[in-house]
């Protein structure tokens, strides 16, 4: 008897391999890595050394996020997606070579009063046909003229873009427009252009332009629904793991777990692995969303808790308790569980909770 809690095995190698094969897509383009959310629930520090040899650059969402990465050590200029959120984050950003995506008339008012130490690079956000954030075509021109008279900013600016459907293979066209009109406006016009997330570095090669925003696919996960990160060559970066921590007869009829909404319709061996939503593993994984147990495919009984789930094991199941269990990783692509639950494999890795020890090898 030797179980243990969850813990998250991280390969920093596949994830090194994952970023040679966004490179490998779009050999003429820089490659700045997505490492926001924790780098995807994979631990930003560590994945973001992993990557400083062979990546150009780093993104995050957060200010916070960008300042935890310095404050580790990492050296290569770290692009804040949203930009700043406040005057303060504007002064630190100058001064520690954060650069800037500059989105809303609010963000560009404000560096147009606020002096800085040093002059800070700019991305400026075009809304090509998202709309959640960024400038709308029309406004392009006079964004680029107003900026372009600042002596607080590196001139000229760079333009980004971000797709909102590029993950439909069947749906190129609401793409393919959003990558006419972010060119129509930028061309000729800023030093450095940058539209491609992982879907677009797969998808979309007339659009990989100078810098491509690789994220989810570094971890080994696909942006497109019904495939995996192994049918394009990526290498699934987490293994997320536990142990059965009881193994227990169960009577055909008999439910299991809180509301008794899987009744057992025959006699059977129930395991209980210690993982629950505590961990970050989705409460609402339906019973039938597969585990592996001692390498065999196994389902979910019952409902998830805080702190442990329960498996059908089967009526001749040999398990005993410390045996492994992988939840998503090697052989269970979070991808597929993904699908059971209703969500994407973003989610899964990204919303882990601290409980989990992170445990890396090279
Ligand atoms: C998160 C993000 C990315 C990375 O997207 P993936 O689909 O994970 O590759 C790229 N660009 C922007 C603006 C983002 O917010």
């Amino acid at each position: 008897m030797d179980a243990r809690g969850a813990v998250a095995r991280i390969s920093l190698e596949a994830i090194r391999h994952n970023l040679k094969v966004a490179k490998q897509h779009a050999p003429d383009a820089s490659a700045i890595a997505v490492v926001k959310a924790n780098a995807y629930g994979h631990g930003d520090l560590a994945v973001a050394a992993a990557l400083e040899q062979d990546a150009d650059m780093f993104a995050v969402a957060r200010f916070e996020e960008a300042q935890r990465l310095r404050a580790g050590g990492i050296q290569l200029p770290i692009l804040l997606l949203e930009g700043f959120f406040n005057i303060d984050q504007l002064h630190y950003a100058a001064r520690h070579n954060f650069h800037l995506c500059v989105h809303s008339h609010e963000q560009l008012a404000a560096l147009e009063r606020t002096p800085l130490a040093a002059p800070v690079t700019v991305w400026v956000k075009i809304d090509s046909g998202m709309h959640r954030v960024g400038f709308l075509p029309e406004e392009a021109d006079a964004v680029f003229a107003r900026l372009s008279r600042l002596s607080q900013v590196v001139q000229p600016v760079n333009a980004m873009t971000h797709f909102a459907r590029a993950d439909e293979p069947d749906n190129r066209g609401a793409t393919d427009e959003q990558i006419a009109r972010f060119k129509a406006v930028t061309e000729g016009r800023v030093k450095h252009t940058a539209l491609c997330n992982s879907a677009g570095v797969l998808a979309f090669p007339d659009a990989h332009a100078d810098f491509i925003r690789p994220g989810v696919m570094l971890y080994g996960i696909t942006p497109f629904g019904e495939q995996q990160g192994t049918d394009v060559g990526l290498r699934p970066a987490m293994n997320f793991t536990t142990t059965l921590i009881a193994v227990r007869e169960h009577k055909a009829g008999e439910p299991v777990g809180y509301a008794g909404s899987w009744v057992s319709p025959r006699d059977t061996r129930i395991g209980v692995i210690a993982v629950g939503y505590g961990d970050g593993y989705p409460r609402m994984a339906p019973a039938g969303t597969p585990v592996l147990v001692n390498g065999r495919r196994v389902t979910l009984a019952g409902r998830v808790s805080m702190d442990m789930a329960t498996v059908d094991l089967g009526p001749d199941a040999t398990d005993k308790v410390g045996d492994e269990v992988i939840l998503w990783g090697d052989g269970l692509a979070a991808e597929e569980v993904a699908r059971h639950v209703g969500t994407i494999a973003y989610e899964l890795v990204t919303r882990m909770t601290a409980r989990p020890r992170l445990e890396y090898t090279d």
